[in-house]
């Protein structure tokens, strides 16, 4: 978890975003005092009965008023991600551009997901409506500081509910230009934005509100859960990886080492569905660690927004050392580093490959949200997929192989909530993000995510004929 001292500076009330690669303040955005968090719920609390009243369509149709200014603006937010939280400025601009072209999209998919749908049988005609819960918070994290906010907020408000954001305290400036965007296209108070770190986070979820959406660590997400619990409030948590890859006797080598080498090092392993525990069966496994080594070498570290830059910093200090300290412990347990593990100044690391590591190791236990590849051989798939099923964590993963039937059934017996096969996890548009386990509670996204922001009543008539009964 993040606090303001370790990275950002509150004084005087007001919360500095520091560039992760220089240390230089990007900007500075006022801190929202704890002691009015309450005056912030009753505002959305008294604007949210008119928002619900407009209805589905003309509530998508505001927030279509949205996209003109966050095309615009695109550019722009996406240089902020990069100096804020370091993000290689193609993906930054990228992660912008991807949330103002896919607003109309994402708004249509929602409405679907959101409209009343009819239920018969012999007896009865029953009407599920999905109607607003209320006053929602949305609690969001650095790593894809635009993104997460969207999929958190989006199918919030086309739900009726009136919402109120609290980014991450790494992140302010960019999620200021994306929230006043889409709070531009809106009636006053329908949303609403605090700045802080999780003391705010913290007065949101203990105050009178409906719906708490988060995405953060499991440490947090636990937390919250535990005292949303108290008030039986709506909850939706998604929460941290440790994503295994399972590379199959048959797998493309090469194919598998750069799926490898991508999702260990992108984002600077900041990224939930990261890859985090590599198992690759014995008789392939020289030829692959070689390969995944050899493009961890080919990366450039810097600054984000240079242009080549391949591998942006750590967020911040405290995150660099946790890293260097999960590096340390598993070499000193006995893993040997075939690339990286070399010193770098500030908040960088040096992407590293960890080669003879076991299973029990912490590294293999523990989220290391950085840029480390850990690579376990196994000689039986079924090793292979125990290891990877016993931790608490089950966001994502992978499974490679050429006979794609296999590795599906080898991807069916892994516990994660999302699984690719010679791909990614992400699935295809209209499926939901899923963690399993201790990854998540509840999900966004698809049709049954969306419906997750709305409280679903059903209402019954008889059907004709036995009126006349
Ligand atoms: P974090 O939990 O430290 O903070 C997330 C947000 O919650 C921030 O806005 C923070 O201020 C706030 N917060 C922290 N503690 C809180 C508390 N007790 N009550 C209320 N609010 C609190 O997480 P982070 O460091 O910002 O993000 C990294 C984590 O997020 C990683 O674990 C990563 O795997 C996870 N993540 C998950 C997904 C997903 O879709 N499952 C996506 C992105 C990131």
């Amino acid at each position: 978890m993040t606090t303001l001292s370790r990275s950002h500076t509150a004084e005087a009330n007001v919360l500095a975003s520091l560039d992760p690669a220089t240390g230089e303040v990007v900007g500075t955005v006022p801190v929202t005092p704890v002691a009015e968090i309450p005056a912030v719920v009753e505002r959305a609390r008294a604007a949210q009965a008119a928002w619900a009243a407009l209805g589905l369509d003309e509530r998508a149709a505001r927030l279509k008023g949205a996209i003109d200014g966050l095309k615009a603006a695109a550019d722009r937010i996406g240089e902020l991600i990069s100096r804020e939280m370091g993000k290689p400025i193609g993906d930054a601009r990228g992660e912008a551009n991807h949330a103002a072209n896919g607003l109309a999209e994402a708004i249509d998919e929602c409405v679907e997901a959101l409209r009343p749908e009819v239920r018969e049988d012999d007896r009865v005609r029953s009407t599920l409506v999905y109607d607003p819960l209320g006053v929602a918070v949305a609690i969001t994290p650095w790593n894809f500081p635009v993104l997460m906010p969207q999929e958190c907020v989006l199918p919030s408000l086309l739900a009726g509910n009136a919402v109120i954001l609290k980014p991450s305290e790494e992140t302010p400036l960019c999620a200021y230009e994306w929230f006043k965007c889409v709070a531009a296209a809106l009636p006053r108070d329908v949303f609403q934005i605090v700045f802080g770190d999780e003391a705010q986070g913290k007065a949101l979820v203990a105050a009178d509100v409906d719906l708490i959406a988060f995405t953060g660590s499991r440490a947090a997400g636990k937390h919250i859960l535990s005292v949303a619990g108290g008030g039986l409030k709506r909850v939706i948590l998604e929460l941290g990886g440790k994503d295994p890859l399972v590379v199959l006797p048959d797998a493309d080598i090469e194919a598998a080492a750069a799926f490898a080498a991508r999702n260990s090092f992108r984002n600077a392993g900041q990224v939930c569905v990261s890859t985090e525990r590599i198992y690759v069966h014995r008789s392939i496994a020289e030829s692959f660690e070689k390969a995944v080594a050899e493009k961890a070498r080919t990366l450039k570290q810097g600054h984000g927004v240079e242009q080549g830059v391949t591998l942006g910093p750590m967020v911040n200090r405290r995150q660099k050392e946790h890293v260097e300290r999960q590096i340390a412990s598993a070499l000193k347990e006995g893993a040997r580093a075939i690339a990286g593990n070399e010193p770098r100044p500030g908040n960088f690391v040096a992407p590293t490959v960890l080669v003879d590591v076991r299973p029990d190791m912490t590294i293999m236990r523990e989220e290391t949200f950085g840029p480390v590849a850990c690579i376990v051989r196994y000689d039986d798939v079924r090793d292979a997929v125990r290891w990877a099923n016993e931790s608490p964590y089950a966001l994502g993963g992978a499974v490679f192989g050429k006979d794609v039937d296999n590795a599906e059934r080898v991807a069916r017996q892994l516990h994660s909530g999302m699984v690719g096969i010679n791909q990614g996890c992400g699935g295809a548009k209209g499926t939901p993000w899923v963690g399993a386990k201790q990854s998540g509670y509840g999900y966004h996204s698809g049709r049954d995510g969306h419906r997750q922001f709305a409280q679903v009543r059903v209402i019954t008539r008889p059907l004709a004929a036995r009126i006349q009964d």
